[in-house]
């Protein structure tokens, strides 16, 4: 995995709520991998948003899709981070906006403020947050990049803290004839589910299932992790796929 620059010192926190995720970083999604992590804010919005650490807006969006109105911090050490689903803006970032979207006559608008004039200390309030974009729910999405190629990091591996000492869960395995002759048990099955158990230290089939297949298949797992204090369901960080103990297959 690429090498991810880090923060001089460990980055605030970006609210003063309790964090509680309901989506992780990389976790999957409908079409892509979540590239955050989404900040739980108790249902509601107008939750203060401060910037993690020392550096200056870099970007500042407002739009109907995505991540709605979402700000963009560039610290010094090469890290960025994102915030976004805003209600709104701090004062000073709301007024640039007021007049772009004038001088635009648009709504929509993508600001790229020149580096240094719009510093922020860490801690600063920078933004209310929100259910815009493409929020089901109101939430902060925080997310952590290297600067120089906007590639995404787990924030968790960037000091953002979350209470976690729930191990995963596997709900169930799906095996999937991978060719036109595969077939998997019952004959002439095609995909099939199974589910699982917990047992000692692990999961199983359950009732002791042995799956017979015939011809290639592929194998899914669905599997979730959950952190403390919330119900919500997140990915799993690692899949190792062992074949008689030997390493075949990995995801992480
Ligand atoms: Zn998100």
């Amino acid at each position: 995995m690429a090498q991810a620059p880090s923060f001089k010192t460990v980055p605030l926190a970006p609210m003063d709520i309790p964090l509680l995720p309901s989506g992780n970083f990389m976790e999957l999604r409908s079409d892509h991998f979540h590239s955050g992590v989404d900040l739980k804010t108790n249902g509601v919005e107008g939750v203060p948003v401060r910037a993690v650490a020392d550096g200056h807006v870099s970007r500042i969006r407002v739009g109907p899709w995505g991540y709605g109105l979402a700000l963009y911090i560039d610290h010094p050490e090469g890290l960025t981070t994102v915030y976004g689903h805003l209600r709104a803006f701090a004062p000073e970032i709301a007024e640039q906006v007021l007049e772009a979207q004038y001088s635009a006559q648009n709504q929509t608008v993508d600001l790229t403020p020149t580096a240094g004039s719009m510093p922020v200390k860490a801690g600063e309030v920078i933004a209310w947050s929100g259910n815009t974009g493409g929020s089901s729910a109101p939430h902060l999405h925080y997310e952590v990049r290297r600067t120089r190629d906007q590639h995404a990091f787990d924030p968790e591996a960037l000091g953002l803290t979350l209470a976690d000492s729930r191990p995963p869960v596997i709900r169930g395995l799906r095996i999937y004839p991978s060719a036109p002759h595969s077939r998997c048990q019952p004959y002439p099955g095609t995909a099939k589910g199974f589910a699982t158990d917990e047992r000692s230290g692990g999961f199983g089939l359950q009732h002791g299932v042995v799956p017979a297949v015939f011809g290639p298949v592929g194998f899914a797992v669905h599997a979730v992790d959950f952190y403390d204090g919330t119900s919500n369901t997140c990915g799993v960080r690692k899949i190792d796929v062992l074949i008689d103990e030997k390493p075949h297959f990995k995801s992480t």
